[in-house]
């Protein structure tokens, strides 16, 4: 009933769940964290929690030349589709390989978040959430990294500015890892402001020196919990988005500084996802005509990554 008024009520629609059925067919190997598993287990958990139903599943289109072409030199992408194996794998650094499922998931996550921005711009959905693999923020224009192949919160955010010509864009990354691709990527561009808390010292090694005045990066020292992740949000992010106004925003979200997820050594647990997803919905509902995209990056301990997303995507989809 709920969601038959929802899809009813004027400017409604439901929150788009936007993924690919390619995003499982990319594995770097028996062990990997970053394995199909977390998908299969987000999409269960949703399930479970009764807020599946409640969404608008989306299959997500492919990224185009030119869309990627946005973040990504055509060397660079040349370059990944050449490593792209026919059989076996193809490692691009110590902790990134490709499969020959690689390259059709990557292409597909980039254009799942292009295909929320259209939507939400449309206003065929209030917000949306891609479920998506490999995840996207450490890679650079041209390298890739840390999992990551193509920079799909990027690509998405370059088709808000170059297509829907927006002027102001907001990147939220609180994954426990530096968003390192993306502050490369828009260092210095004054049409995005990016927010973020991480682990430092920590992989990928920086961002403790932010590369441009538009990047707002806070560290967080291991073993800090929701009290310091808070504070950060609410003292140094939340007076930056106000004074931005940002036209829409999106979410790097990675689930892995969750204190049972055993890649990072800080302590947040569902309701700090829970209450910084409500904190973004209200600098949305105030600047940004409630437009928010928000696209997995890291979480690797199965059952806290499913608890994380489910509580974040129940916020999102309870307007
Ligand atoms: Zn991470």
């Amino acid at each position: 009933m709920l969601t038959w008024l929802k899809s009813h009520l004027p400017g409604g629609g439901l929150t788009a769940f936007i993924s690919h059925s390619t995003c499982l067919q990319h594995n770097m190997g028996v062990g990997h964290p970053e394995c199909p598993e977390r998908l299969v287990a987000i999409r269960d958990q949703l399930k479970a929690a009764q807020i599946f139903d409640s969404l608008n599943e989306v299959e997500a289109p492919q990224v185009s030349e030119q869309q990627l072409a946005r973040v990504h030199p055509p060397h660079y992408v040349e370059y990944i589709e050449s490593c792209a194996p026919s059989v076996g794998t193809f490692r691009v650094d110590p902790d990134t390989a490709m499969n020959p499922g690689t390259l059709p998931a990557a292409l597909h996550a980039a254009g799942a978040v292009i295909k929320a921005v259209d939507m939400v711009m449309s206003r065929e959905a209030p917000n949306a959430f891609c479920a998506i693999r490999p995840p996207g923020h450490h890679a650079e224009s041209a390298k890739a990294m840390g999992f990551c192949f193509f920079n799909n919160i990027a690509v998405g955010v370059a088709h808000a500015l170059s297509q829907h010509r927006l002027e102001r864009v907001a990147v939220i990354d609180f994954d426990v890892h530096h968003g390192n691709g993306t502050e490369e990527i828009f260092r210095d561009d004054p049409r995005v402001l990016m927010v973020s808390t991480f682990q430092h010292p920590f992989y990928p090694y920086c961002g403790e020196v932010p590369l441009g005045s538009n990047m707002l990066n806070v560290p967080l020292k291991a073993g800090s919990t929701g009290r310091e992740f808070r504070e950060a949000v609410e003292y140094q992010w939340l007076p930056r988005l106000h004074e931005f106004k940002p036209q829409m925003i999106f979410i790097s979200a990675g689930f892995d500084a969750h204190r049972e997820d055993d890649m990072g050594s800080l302590g947040l647990v569902e309701a700090d996802y829970e209450w910084v997803t409500r904190q973004l919905m209200m600098v949305a509902a105030e600047h940004s005509e409630g437009r928010i995209v928000s696209a997995l990056e890291g979480g690797y301990d199965l059952s806290s990554l499913a608890r994380s997303v489910t509580a974040h995507v129940k916020v999102l989809s309870d307007g």
